[in-house]
């Protein structure tokens, strides 16, 4: 019952955000789908694309006491998911931290590049009440995956596959998808079927870094709309749930709204506890340490924030990163 109210005061907040636009109210009645929190700015890798190339703290974790406290208060939060600009299996605390947040959160996961996957993790994950795991892969061949993620795709294959040999945990697949990786990803179908998974997301690549050799792919260019009816056939032949069809959308704007709708449904915790903009935009808010979530939900930051948004007032980043605030789409 509870829930179902709380999906209807979603429903209704987008509807709100959809109908009213620069009328509709800068506070959220509802609650998020889902907060992503960043553990660590460490990784084993070093993916072309990757916003952690901006950061200056490539090594930074996140105060677990601090953290726990924070948790505490996300009592009605369904899902909380460890991701960002960093792999989350090189926190030092990860195990205890997915234990701990099992207490007040129904949903916890995280998102991994799947190469430090071994057999201790992941008995230890499963022990510790881990809902769901989502691996990284933007590329289905060896050569692919070597130019996106500068690893050895073999190693993350086999890491999976002993994941889904030794537990039931639910394994989604995540795929950024560029030019120049869209037709090895044609394949992601059948290497995540052969990996037991259950769910593929295809996102867009995002232009931040300079150096990045990939190419973002036009929403409606004749490659794309070729690649998503082929991955989306496969996926409903192998039974495999996925959102293929969203990156047809610009923006991945589901409810044509002229608003971008992620700082009123995800929001994003960095590693030093600041809640940014959104995931891509970094840009500082608010701190939430030694604040509970309910007051920095709808504090004077996040609704300005969201104030802003709602008139067209875009941060410069934003603009340039998605486009919104620029032209009507
Ligand atoms: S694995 Fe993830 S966090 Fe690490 S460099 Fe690649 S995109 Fe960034
Ligand atoms: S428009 Fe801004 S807030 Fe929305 S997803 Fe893009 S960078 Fe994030």
């Amino acid at each position: 019952m509870i829930n179902k109210i709380k999906e209807r005061l979603s429903f209704l907040k987008r509807i709100e955000l959809t109908k009213f636009s620069a009328f509709a109210s800068s506070y959220c009645y509802n609650l998020p789908e889902e907060i992503q929190i960043e553990l660590t700015t460490r990784c084993n890798l070093n993916c072309p694309w990757c916003g952690r190339k901006q950061t200056k703290d490539k090594s930074a974790v996140i105060d677990k006491i601090k953290l726990k406290e924070f948790i505490k208060t996300l009592k009605g939060i369904k899902k909380v998911r460890f991701v960002g600009g960093g792999e989350p299996l090189l926190y030092p605390d990860l195990v205890e931290i997915i234990r701990f947040g099992k207490r007040y959160i129904p949903n916890v996961s995280l998102t991994t590049n799947g190469v430090l996957l071994d057999k201790k993790i992941i008995s230890e994950l499963v022990e510790s009440g881990l809902s769901d795991i989502a691996v990284s892969l933007d590329g289905t061949d060896k050569k692919t995956c070597y130019k996106t993620k500068g690893t050895d795709l073999n190693q993350i294959v086999k890491n999976v596959k002993t994941l889904r040999q030794i537990s039931n945990l639910p394994i989604e697949i995540w795929a950024v998808v560029s030019k120049e990786n869209l037709e090895s990803l044609k394949s992601i179908p059948e290497l995540a079927k052969s990996l037991g998974a259950s769910y593929i997301q295809f996102d867009h690549m995002d232009e931040i870094v300079s150096s990045n050799p990939f190419h973002k792919i036009e929403y409606n260019s004749p490659e794309l709309r070729e690649f998503v009816a082929i991955v989306a056939d496969k996926c409903k032949n192998l039974n495999i749930k996925s959102n293929a069809e969203h990156l047809l959308i610009p923006k991945n704007n589901l409810f044509n709204s002229k608003i971008c709708m992620i700082p009123f449904f995800y929001p994003f915790i960095d590693v030093n506890g600041d809640l940014t903009v959104c995931c891509i935009n970094h840009q500082k808010l608010v701190n939430v340490f030694g604040k509970s979530f309910k007051e920095i939900w709808n504090s004077k930051e996040t609704c300005n924030l969201r104030k802003k948004i709602i008139q067209g007032k875009y941060p410069g980043f934003c603009k340039e990163i998605c486009g919104y605030g620029i032209n009507k789409n």
